[in-house]
């Protein structure tokens, strides 16, 4: 094939960091490390395909973590990085990469620059490496009293992704297996490849620690944050069921509108469309073209999604008010934060549904129709 295959090491066990979950399944605002590190890698226009190495144990985790997204199939580590790696490697022998990068799952917060540096620095070299010079000064020690300084002048710390030739870092890890080095680039150099080095980032850090998960909770929560509210009325008309957030509701009336008149789903496109001032529903699907005839709303919703991920944004959180003196709405709200959760591809913890009646009053009190309010909470990328 060709290309480049971006290979993430999820396999490792993480018994430094405690928990029960391996850390790179941890969640970091709302959805796994691991699938956040994909998300970078599947975005990126060099990558070509990405496959995770992952332990066995954690098959159930990562199906999970992965759901939806265009991963190839995982495989599996080893006993040592080293060998997980290797046996990643040995995984696509089939498909034969030209290029691979291998990347730890536990690093999410890698910038795409820093993965088209790498890409750029093997077009002159068989290996590359993200580093970050060494700003502290070193102190050598024993029993905890300073018995020198290092210098140190050329010192980098070595992050990921690491960028090989396919062949050549295939051959090197079969030459030096068994062998416990603890980066790809030691196998390079061990085989004798020159390696190029091309700048990281601080941002770029691995999630080790309790507190390295901290402290990529706070890189990721920076950004602009914005609200946007949205408000809809459709009135009752004959018919068996009304479309309410994405659900299907048995009613002895149904709504009046040009689309499937699912108020609830139009109330949050408005509020998604007014946090990234996108203007509203009727100027991206206007009511007078055909296309949109009994159309389903979650493709208006959809659209919605997709516009704050082109502006690289991250929806928070979602909250729908419907109001309404019939149909009850409890007994389907799970499943309306189901469907809403799944049309955005969101975790449902951040959607809520509520509903209430305006105690008789009013044209939703007199069974005229139903009204939806809802707020949007979104995060843009930083303004530069
Ligand atoms: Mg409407």
């Amino acid at each position: 094939m060709g290309g480049c295959v971006a290979l993430v090491v999820a396999a490792g066990r993480g018994q430094r960091f405690g928990g029960e979950i391996p850390k790179q399944y941890r969640s970091l605002g709302g959805q796994s490390i691991i699938r956040r590190t994909l998300d970078v890698f599947l975005d990126h226009p060099g990558v070509d395909g990405v496959r995770v190495v992952i332990h066995p144990d954690d098959a159930p985790l990562y199906a999970e973590a992965t759901k939806g997204q265009d991963v190839l199939e995982p495989s599996f580590g080893g006993a040592t990085r080293q060998d997980s790696v290797r046996l990643g490697l040995e995984s696509l022998t089939a498909m034969g990469p030209d290029l691979v990068l291998v990347h730890d799952a536990a690093r999410p917060l890698v910038d795409p620059e820093i993965i088209s540096r790498v890409l750029k620095a093997l077009e002159s070299s068989p290996a590359a490496i993200a580093a970050l010079p060494v700003s502290d000064t070193l102190k050598s020690t024993t029993r905890e009293l300073v018995t020198g300084t290092v210098d140190r002048e050329g010192l980098w710390r070595a992050q990921t992704p690491q960028g090989f030739r396919y062949r050549e870092i295939l051959e090197a890890h079969r030459s030096l297996a068994g062998a416990s080095l603890t980066d790809d680039a030691a196998v390079a150099e061990q085989a004798g490849l020159s390696v190029g080095i091309v700048m990281g980032s601080e941002e770029n850090l691995k999630v080790t620690t309790e507190d390295d998960l901290r402290r990529a909770g706070h890189l990721f929560d920076r950004g602009d944050y914005r609200t946007g509210f949205g408000f809809d009325v459709h009135r009752f008309c004959t018919g068996d069921h009304v479309m309410l957030c994405g659900v299907s509701v048995p009613c002895d009336a149904g709504l009046e509108g040009h689309s499937d008149a699912d108020v609830g789903l139009h109330a949050l496109t408005d509020a998604i469309l007014g946090a990234i001032g996108a203007g509203d529903i009727g100027s991206h699907f206007p009511p007078d073209d055909d296309r949109w005839r009994d159309a389903a709303s979650e493709i208006f919703l959809g659209r919605a999604g997709d516009l704050v991920a082109a502006r690289g944004g991250r929806i928070v959180n979602l909250d729908v008010t419907l109001i309404c003196e019939r149909p009850k709405i409890g007994p389907h709200r799970a499943a309306m934060v189901h469907q809403i959760a799944e049309i955005l591809g969101l975790a449902p913890e951040v959607v809520n549904v509520k509903a209430t009646t305006t105690e008789r009053l009013g044209f939703t009190g007199r069974n005229e129709g139903i009204a939806a309010q809802a707020v949007a909470s979104i995060r843009l990328p930083d303004i530069a």
